[in-house]
């Protein structure tokens, strides 16, 4: 499996390797699995164990790992040309797929500009948005519209515009203030609501509010379309998209859509934005549009914005930003064969009746003592755990709960990982009738195992 045992490769990985969003000290002292390869849904560890990816790696898995056409598409790039450089020369994959992007995004977004990670699209998105309102005459407006509970990202721009106060708190001195209106998050949101309806209504009377007292100053809106996704699996009720696309027209402010989650299939539709027919002024892709293969990013927007750039050299209305590995060769090439396989596999289609699955093994979820909601948004799902389901009260923190769902998830062949509280069901689009049954029975189990129900 691997040329060094288990033992060996978790001993370095303990001496070596930071994770990510982890408390090393407790994570020296586990015994984690160590992926060696990969094979449609599964991840097999280097003993030989396979687990369902429950999470598609992060969410960025959409065709399975190690999909036959995807590697060859990679192969046939890798041996034409691995990288070169967009400052200063075009690149050919980079071309092409800049137009493919253009034909498949919202009608009007034309503009590709690349990076290599989600963050980086939104801090190009922020930047892109800001600078625009300089060139078209309107200094002023500097400041940024954000919702609650919304990530974008862990670079400082894009934490900036973020809205999670667990991860966001500490680092607040080095960011630039926004201006945060209350995200629909039903019973939770600070308006008191019962439903998502009404509180969907009443954040966008709030966001009314704010604009009407704010947008002169405003350069832009920024929102994760129908589904924040680290915040917890948050679902925005119907029209809530349409109504913010609304206002932001109405009052001159420029709507940023960070798809970083939720393009590329994830909703069920190409990209979030198209269930209610609202095209953005920028858009952040990443994730899912590389297949899961490799780091890749792009910031789209129309000719409006792209053109207030535009200008003599000595007027500075260069756009002076960018990344070394922008448009790399091999990264789009596999995206390039990611879309030829969206249209091929029908992926979209097949999505319909997992989706609709999804929804009744949801609603027996429901069911549990100790589910105080789900929440679904396409192929993507939250399932909140709270210790009193009559007054909602959560799990205690320190309790991990979530974490030991996931952990009696693992025993059972079954890779997830929570937020928070919240158990995350977010399978490679390819996944399997079957596969998303194993992954439902063993959360499910899992859940029930841990909670006592
Ligand atoms: C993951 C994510 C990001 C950040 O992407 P990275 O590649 O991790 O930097 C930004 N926005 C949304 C909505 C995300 O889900």
């Amino acid at each position: 499996m691997s040329a060094y045992s288990t033992e060996q490769l978790r001993e370095w990985d303990r001496r070596h390797v930071w994770h990510p969003f982890t408390q090393m000290q407790e994570w020296e002292q586990d015994q984690p699995l160590v992926i060696v390869r990969g094979e449609g849904s599964w991840l097999i560890d280097s003993d030989g164990n396979r687990y369902l990816d429950g999470v598609a790696s992060m969410w960025t898995n959409v065709h399975g790992h190690c999909r036959h056409e995807l590697n060859e598409a990679l192969k046939i790039q890798v041996d034409r040309l691995e990288h070169s450089t967009l400052l200063g020369l075009a690149g050919e994959q980079s071309i092409i797929l800049a137009r493919r992007l253009a034909e498949i995004t919202p009608q009007g977004l034309t503009r590709i500009f690349y990076s290599d990670n989600g963050s980086t699209a939104m801090e190009v998105a922020v930047k892109m948005a800001f600078q625009y309102q300089i060139h078209r005459g309107c200094p002023e407006r500097t400041r940024f519209i954000t919702f609650r509970h919304a990530y974008h990202g862990d670079t400082l721009g894009a934490v900036s515009v973020g809205g999670i106060e667990i991860y966001h708190a500490t680092f607040k001195p080095l960011m630039f203030e926004t201006i945060q209106v209350p995200a629909p998050y039903c019973y939770r949101c600070e308006l008191g609501c019962d439903t998502p309806e009404t509180c969907g209504m009443k954040c966008i009377d709030a966001l009314d509010a704010v604009m009407r007292e704010h947008a002169a100053v405003c350069a832009g809106l920024v929102i994760e379309p129908l589904l924040q996704g680290a915040g917890g699996m948050i679902v925005q009720p119907p029209g809530f998209l349409k109504r913010v696309r609304e206002l932001c027209d109405s009052h001159g402010i420029l709507m940023i859509a960070d798809e970083v989650a939720t393009g590329f299939g994830r909703t069920g539709r190409m990209f979030a934005c198209d269930h209610e027919a609202v095209v953005p002024d920028i858009m952040a892709l990443s994730k899912g549009i590389a297949a899961g293969y490799l780091p890749l990013a792009a910031t789209v927007t129309n000719d409006e914005v792209y053109s207030a750039f535009l200008g003599d050299y000595a007027r500075l209305k260069t756009f002076f930003h960018g990344h070394t590995f922008t448009g790399n060769p091999l990264a789009c090439a596999v995206a390039l064969k990611s879309l030829e396989l969206f249209e091929s596999d029908r992926l979209l289609e097949g999505l319909v009746p997992k989706i609709a699955y999804l929804a009744v093994r949801l609603a027996a979820y429901a069911g549990l003592p100790h589910v105080g909601e789900v929440r679904q948004c396409g192929m993507a799902a939250g399932v909140e755990l709270v210790e009193d389901r009559a007054t909602r009260r959560h799990y205690p923190w320190e309790l991990k709960v979530g974490i030991r769902v996931c952990l009696a998830a693992r025993r059972l062949g079954i890779f997830s990982r929570p937020l928070g509280n919240t158990i995350v069901v977010y399978p490679p689009l390819a996944v399997t009738m079957h596969e998303l049954e194993l992954l439902m029975d063993g959360l499910e189990q899992a859940i029930r195992e841990v909670t006592g129900a």
